[in-house]
């Protein structure tokens, strides 16, 4: 009822991170489960250049949670950036492929230029929990100054501990957001 992890048990509405956890994102879902087939889907996604997939894992994101979606009322879609290094480097961001195919079938906007990431990250899989968010700390800003939007749906390609999806809600609530929600790709299994 949270992150949106699948989880072993009916009864339960969430997983013991969101029990324990304050998150700074209001409500997040996710495509598929994180599981060896979607880590090799996703690598290829991500490194190899497939980003026809883009389309596909949008389809079967709003099979399961398009009236959910909707009803968050996105005025816009951020993507997760990438710092512009390895923007470069890559050549695309994952995450903003994945935003502009939503963006075609929800019909709302994309803005990959209004959050920046200003610092440089280590790879949050390389880290634990506490790790991560130390070294996602402060990496994004957004652009202008005064408010610009009200309800926000980030993407990313990967939720795991969600301190990524954290960091960037609590700058985009800082700049006047009130409601950041997210969509991922893939998502860890509750644990
Ligand atoms: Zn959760």
């Amino acid at each position: 009822m949270k992150c949106g992890k699948q989880l072993d048990e009916d009864e339960r509405e969430y997983c013991n991170d969101c029990s324990v956890k304050k998150h700074n994102f209001d409500r997040g879902a996710a495509a598929f489960s994180y599981s060896d087939s979607m880590k090799k889907s996703m690598y290829a996604f991500k490194y190899n250049n497939r980003r026809e997939y883009a389309g596909f894992y949008a389809d079967t994101l709003l099979s399961g949670w398009e009236t959910l979606i909707r009803a968050w009322k996105p005025q816009i879609i951020i993507p997760v950036p990438l710092h512009k290094t390895k923007y470069r480097k890559r050549g695309y961001n994952q995450a903003e492929v994945f935003a502009r195919a939503l963006s075609e079938r929800l019909d709302v906007p994309v803005d990959a230029s209004y959050l920046m990431r200003v610092r440089k990250t280590r790879p949050q899989k390389e880290l634990n929990d506490r790790e991560r968010c130390n070294n996602i700390n402060n990496a994004f800003q957004t652009a202008g100054n005064g408010v610009k939007y009200r309800q926000v749906l980030l993407t990313d390609d990967i939720y795991t501990t969600g301190a990524t999806v954290d960091e960037c809600a609590r700058v985009l609530k800082a700049a006047g957001a009130q409601e950041v929600y997210f969509a991922a790709v893939c998502i860890g299994r509750g644990f």
